[in-house]
């Protein structure tokens, strides 16, 4: 085979077969293809698209480019999420604990803040001690134990994954939903999960822009979950303001720990409320929809998420004394409350912009691999649909400077859209897409 009649293959709108696929992605990994010609391929693919059955070929070749855990050995169901990402998203800090208050094991891979989205394991690290690099057994012996592992993804899960990545991110590729699509389920299915929901986010703060594409991606995502024999539902929810009240690490871990105490936002309760409830179906621990927000609702009122919680952070090395004693967390060196500007409706909050702007406080990184502030980032105290008066609280900034502080309040303040009419909040949850048996 040659590289290049598969890549004018793929340009002039054919199918690949799945050998050719394989050999696509087998020669990424061992470099025998140089990366010219997987840009090239990968170019090829975003502008014609894939199949249902290339897609599955080149999940599963990405899939079994590295070790594919079993995790039958812990349980026979083990429950995983994926968030598509967005900002202010911290929904796998309460989820997970809430799943796993109904006995249900949660084996979770999470990934770092990429961009202007948060990353799981930025959040988690905020609790001292917390280790996010485990290997596969003290994964396996840490689930076995408490119920509940939430871990970085190790070197050797769907490293073709890594290596096509890394070249989509620096040539315009990776919006395809194919790509997308097999990227996500490959490391999913490597993961072991064997029922897994599906968080898909649309909006402004990630990449889904428009209903109809989060939902091709939540439907082919599924697809493929059914091809490999696991079992998936997805949530597709909004991304078009940030999700809950606040944005950075320390900042969203409080707010987690308040939504398991039952006092959270609403919007982030009922996205909590959503996502759990489909996993506790998923991994049939409540017959339907109805008995599993029962479930959750009785697990935030009695604590028990909160007390799975602090099960996670002990079980990996984190000093859980934080979760009953949330203020023992260190504020940001400087906090300014910043009031509206003017009378009126909030038309618009763009999650995309607070994003930004928490980046640029230290919330997120400037360069791979670079340091985060676990402190810093934002409090959002009135949200799309709110009314506010002329100096009523509209959030707050938590810095390292006065500096950064009078930058981010510049750039927040544009992210505002206003109204003098009422204006109707966004759906929070556009469609759930329930697993069905076939
Ligand atoms: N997340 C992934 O893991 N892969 C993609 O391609 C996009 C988002």
């Amino acid at each position: 085979m040659l590289p290049v009649e598969i890549i004018a293959k793929k340009r002039d709108g054919l199918s690949l077969s799945r050998d050719e696929i394989e050999f696509v992605v087998a020669g990424s990994t061992s470099k025998e293809i140089p990366d010219y010609q997987i840009a090239a391929w990968l170019m090829a693919v975003v502008i014609q698209g894939m199949d249902e059955e290339e897609t599955v070929a080149l999940t599963r070749a990405m899939a079994e480019s590295g070790e594919i855990l079993d995790l039958s050995e812990v349980a026979p169901i083990v429950l995983d999420k994926h968030s598509s990402g967005g900002v202010g998203d911290k929904t796998t800090l309460t989820v997970a604990p809430l799943v796993a208050a109904a006995g249900l094991p949660v084996g979770k891979m999470s990934g770092r803040g990429l961009g202007f989205t948060g990353g799981t394991l930025d959040k988690l690290e905020s609790f001292p001690g917390f280790q996010v690099d485990l290997e596969r057994k003290r994964f396996l012996n840490t689930l076995r134990k408490k119920g509940i592992v939430v871990a970085g993804q190790t070197a050797d899960l769907a490293p073709a994954d890594a290596v096509l990545y890394a070249l989509r991110d620096v040539t315009a590729t990776v919006s395809s939903i194919p790509l997308i699509a097999s990227s996500i389920m490959s490391k999913k299915i490597a993961a072991g999960g064997n029922a897994i929901v599906l968080d898909v986010k649309v909006g402004r703060g990630t990449s889904m822009q428009t209903l109809d594409e989060a939902l091709d991606l939540a439907r082919l995502m599924i697809g493929i979950g059914r091809r490999f024999g696991r079992r998936v539902a997805a949530v597709i929810a909004d991304m078009s303001q940030p999700l809950g009240r606040t944005v950075g690490n320390i900042l969203e871990v409080r707010e987690a720990i308040d939504t398991l105490q039952g006092g959270g936002p609403e919007d982030f309760t009922e996205h909590t409320m959503a996502v759990a409830s489909q996993m506790l179906v998923l991994g049939q621990a409540a017959e339907d929809e109805a008995r599993a927000r029962a479930m959750v609702h009785s697990y935030l009122e009695e604590g028990t998420g909160l007390a799975k919680l602090q099960d996670l952070v002990s079980g990996q090395g984190g000093d859980a004394s934080f979760v009953s004693d949330p203020g023992k967390f260190p504020s940001a060196p400087v906090v300014r409350d910043i009031g509206a500007p003017r009378d009126g409706f909030i038309a618009g909050l763009d999650a995309r912009e607070v994003g930004l702007v928490a980046v640029a406080l230290g919330a997120g990184r400037a360069k791979k691999g670079g340091p985060v502030d676990h402190r810093v980032g934002l409090v959002l105290h009135r949200k799309v649909g709110e009314h506010v008066s002329t100096g009523d609280p509209l959030f707050s900034i938590h810095s390292l400077s006065v500096d950064d502080s009078e930058r981010a309040e510049a750039r927040l303040l544009e992210a505002y859209g206003w109204s003098e009419h009422e204006v109707p909040a966004p759906p929070l949850i556009h469609q759930i897409l329930p697993w069905q048996e076939s």
